[in-house]
């Protein structure tokens, strides 16, 4: 049966209807007669059969270049706690206070129709639907990225593509792109360890990495990284597992949410909060916005904040999360960004990648649609407007003219939710310069590939610390990290490869060259 309520105007539709409304006795065939044995004519009268052939021809839009296999569901944030030393954003604040959230969990690499189960970061996107616009959080499963200058970022994302000439995936593209850009090293101990393949979506945590900025109206502001821990816990899978599961159920992640939700096992996550005050940053143990580190847990306590909670499926995949964008640059009053070269850089990527995939409206799409009221006259036109766009309403900045579409009775001024002037709010922050002068200094400028000793400390203390303790946590590591680099042709990549991870550790790099070489001489013998 088709819907009886047209899913754009809201009109009830009780029988079939061509996309203009005009009725249609049957659907199912074309409007010619056929022979009992199926041959015949089709005329291009055939309004229905043209309709159907010509939107089918159109039903992709270009998939994201990342990021593309999703699962996804609607849910909420809960602030628990109360943070209102550090920020006045609204959803953050009021314990009890619930904000509507759409959150979009990820792969990174490969395509959209690709297994859930691979070895890779997680994408862990939420827009919040707050009363003072949208909030959008875009972090990933691991706590630190691959690279810290920006404009590595479509190199590191293509080495974990396909290879130009094979069109497959291709282990000598991988190392080479990283042994030549080494800072990736910590973000590779978390690829290859125990938490690499996540077992489902409701078992991985989310970071910021990046570097935050929280305000308050009175010129304070914090800097912050945001951390989501699983409430399921982390459970994660074996190469072995994920393999045979990336065979026989490769939507495995998706559907699984989809299951717990529909079971009445709504997954959640809580929220917590690191900080950092700007008159701590000289004596910071890390240069704060690098996000290939993370900030050391006992200098840097988690603070609890919130929990968000999944509940709801989508009801339309297309309509609520293929055409649902996010963006680092979507924060409301008492959120900003940090000078994180990174962050920065994301904060263009992101809405560019929506314009060029959803088109210059997508804001307006009911899945990215602010519940807050919007206003925005000198944003208009532009393909596929289905909004009343503003009407007459002056469509130049500095009018005097009284807007008469804007329908809510407070018609918007330069004005946050609390009465500041956001004007007033900018102009008495210090310039964010002055906190890159005070971390530069103490962390002076490098080529972003050029090493310190500093970047190896965390990815040693990862192996060091934390997988030493675990049983059995630092073989396996090399056993995958070896199965990978076996994959490289190339000998003195491969050296290039050890080399690196002997500057971590040289028992590490030892255990890496040794099982990876003879992964490839049992190989040889086999062939
Ligand atoms: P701690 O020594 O206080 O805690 C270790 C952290 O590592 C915990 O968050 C733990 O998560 C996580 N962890 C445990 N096992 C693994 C694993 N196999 N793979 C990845 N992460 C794991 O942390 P520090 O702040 O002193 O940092 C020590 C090292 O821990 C860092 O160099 C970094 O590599 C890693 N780490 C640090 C995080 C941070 O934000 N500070 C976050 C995650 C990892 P859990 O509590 O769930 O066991």
């Amino acid at each position: 049966m088709p819907s009886l309520i047209h899913p754009i105007n809201g009109a009830s539709a009780p029988i079939y209807t061509l996309a203009e409304g005009v009725p249609q006795a049957k659907n199912d065939t074309s409007d010619q007669i056929l022979t009992g044995s199926g041959g015949g004519y089709v005329l291009l009268t055939s309004t229905q059969l043209l309709e159907q052939l010509a939107h089918f021809s159109r039903e992709r839009i270009p998939e994201r270049v990342v990021h593309a296999k999703a699962a996804a569901a609607w849910g909420y944030f809960e602030v628990t706690d109360d943070v209102s030393d550090i920020t006045d954003a609204a959803f953050l604040n009021s314990i009890g206070r619930k904000t509507e959230a759409l959150c979009r969990i990820s792969t990174v690499g490969p395509e959209r129709g690709s297994a859930d189960t691979v070895r890779d970061f997680r994408g862990f996107a939420v827009k919040f639907k707050t009363d003072e616009g949208n909030q959008d959080w875009v972090f990933n499963n691991q706590p630190v990225f691959f690279v810290r200058d920006p404009a590595k970022f479509p190199s590191l994302n293509r080495s974990h593509k396909r290879h130009p000439t094979t069109n497959a995936s291709d282990a000598d593209m991988f190392w080479d792109f990283h042994v030549n850009s080494p800072e990736s090293i910590h973000a590779l101990m978390f690829l290859f360890g125990d938490r690499g393949i996540p077992k489902s979506v409701r078992h991985t945590n989310a970071f910021s990495g990046n570097t935050y900025k929280l305000t308050k109206a009175n010129g304070e502001y914090h800097y912050v990284r945001m951390h989501l821990l699983s409430d399921q816990g982390i459970e994660c899978l074996a190469d072995t597992d994920a393999a045979r599961l990336a065979g026989t159920d490769p939507d495995n992640n998706v559907l699984d949410l989809q299951a717990a939700i529909e079971a009445g096992h709504p997954p959640s996550w809580t929220v917590y909060f690191q900080v950092i005050a700007p008159s701590d940053i000289a004596k910071a143990a890390v240069p704060i916005f690098d996000m290939t580190k993370v900030w050391p847990h006992k200098q840097y306590p988690l603070r609890r904040v919130g929990r968000l909670v999944l509940n709801r499926n989508p009801r339309n995949w297309f309509a609520e999360v293929e055409q649902a964008a996010f963006s680092p640059s979507n924060m409301v009053p008492g959120v900003e960004a940090a000078p994180d070269a990174m962050l920065q850089a994301r904060m263009f990527a992101y809405p560019d990648a929506a314009r060029y995939r959803l088109g210059a409206n997508y804001q307006y799409l009911p899945t990215n649609a602010a519940k807050a009221p919007v206003y925005c006259p000198t944003e208009r036109d532009g393909f596929m407007n289905f909004t009343d766009n503003y009407g007459s309403d002056p469509n130049y900045v500095g009018s005097q003219l009284k807007p008469v579409s804007f329908k809510a009775s407070n018609v918007p001024q330069q004005v946050r939710a609390n009465g500041a002037e956001i004007k007033q709010i900018v102009n008495t922050l210090p310039p964010p310069t002055l906190d890159m002068v005070s971390a530069t200094t103490l962390y002076p400028v490098r080529s972003a590939s050029e090493l310190a000793d500093l970047d190896y400390e965390q990815p040693r203390a990862l192996w060091q610390n934390v997988m030493a303790k675990q049983e059995g946590a630092q073989a396996r590591f090399v056993q995958t990290l070896a199965g990978h680099v076996a994959g490289v042709k190339n000998s003195q990549l491969r050296s290039d490869v050890y080399a690196l991870f002997e500057k971590v550790d040289k028992d590490l790099g030892r255990m890496v060259k040794e099982t990876t070489e003879s992964k490839i001489e049992a190989l040889h013998k086999v062939i």
